[in-house]
């Protein structure tokens, strides 16, 4: 290993988005995306879903990029939504598929229910609408429902259709058990992987309830989290630089870009991960694919 493929400065953007979940670039077009960005080493993360992977990879090497097997599990922790991210594991692992397919289940009728609901807040024809925007019929997610909402003009833009629409205790809002915690982090490990808590600046929790987190993770053998990503302030990863320090994790670096007209974060132009932090490529040394 070359010292510069260990070390934080590398621009390594390992959380995004593809039309096999709920980005709107193809892998390759996320590929070449990547590289103009300046990306060295690159990780597809789409929701509960590996099946971009093998298109990723070659994509990447193919642009001359380091690429890392990913994906971003859904799983419900104290009652809430955590994203858990898995980076370097074998994508044909049986236990990880079939979690993940098990994962995925219920988004079909989740979506059903969704229309339903949004049908009774006056909108009509939802799932209909959203299935336009749907890449992966398995993979039916909130934000093609957004996607939608805004095309008919009921919102301007898609964090608006969150905020009236798609959170807790709005009227197009279905809640939903993901995976466990202990699940997913198990699927992804005993499958060669580093399991990642992503954007941990996201979640509404307590102090304690972070804790509570945080501590759990690590002891169903969780090793990363994300510091440096597009969903975090300036501040928050400060904060997560000394949570990772202080509970010895390996640290992060993704933009999770899902378009070019949603996303404020480009591939690749996050800053870099403090010099004081391990980062998580450097203990994935064995698993990266490279160039
Ligand atoms: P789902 O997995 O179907 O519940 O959809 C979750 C996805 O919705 C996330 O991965 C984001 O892409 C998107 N999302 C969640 N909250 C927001 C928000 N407040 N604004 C915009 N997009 C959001
Ligand atoms: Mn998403
Ligand atoms: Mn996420
Ligand atoms: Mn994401």
């Amino acid at each position: 290993m070359t010292a510069l493929s260990s070390s934080a400065a590398l621009n390594a953007d390992l959380h995004c988005h593809s039309t096999v979940s709920d980005g709107t670039l193809a892998p390759e077009a996320l590929a070449a995306r990547a590289k103009a960005g300046g990306v060295q080493l690159w990780a597809l993360t789409d929701h509960d879903e590996i099946a971009g992977q093998e298109r990723a990879r070659q994509a990447a090497l193919a642009q001359g990029m380091d690429y890392l097997t990913g994906t971003e599990i859904s799983v419900t922790f104290a009652g809430r939504v955590v994203h858990i991210v898995g980076l370097g594991f074998d994508h044909t692992d049986r236990q990880l598929t079939d979690g993940l397919r098990q994962t995925r289940g219920g988004r079909e009728a989740r979506a059903k229910e969704m229309s339903a609901s949004l049908a009774q807040a006056g909108i009509h024809g939802a799932y209909e609408g959203a299935l336009k925007y749907v890449g992966n019929p398995e993979l039916i997610s909130r934000t093609h429902f957004a996607r939608f909402l805004v095309e008919a003009g009921h919102c301007s833009d898609v964090p608006e259709v969150f905020r009236r629409y798609l959170t807790e205790g709005k009227p197009g809002f279905v809640p939903h058990k993901w995976a466990a915690l202990r699940d997913a982090v198990r699927w992804i490990t005993e499958a060669g992987g580093v399991a990642v808590i992503a954007h941990p600046g996201r979640y509404p929790f307590t102090a304690m309830e972070e804790y509570a987190l945080i501590t759990e993770f690590i002891h169903h053998g969780g090793r990363g989290i994300e510091v440096v990503t597009g969903s975090h302030t300036a501040a928050d990863a400060t904060r997560y630089t000394d949570t990772a320090l202080e509970f010895d994790l390996l640290a992060s670096r993704g933009s999770d870009f899902h378009s070019p007209e949603e996303s404020h974060t480009d591939l690749g132009s996050l800053p870099p991960l403090a010099g004081s932090l391990t980062p998580v490529w450097s203990a994935l040394s064995e698993r990266i694919h490279r160039a």
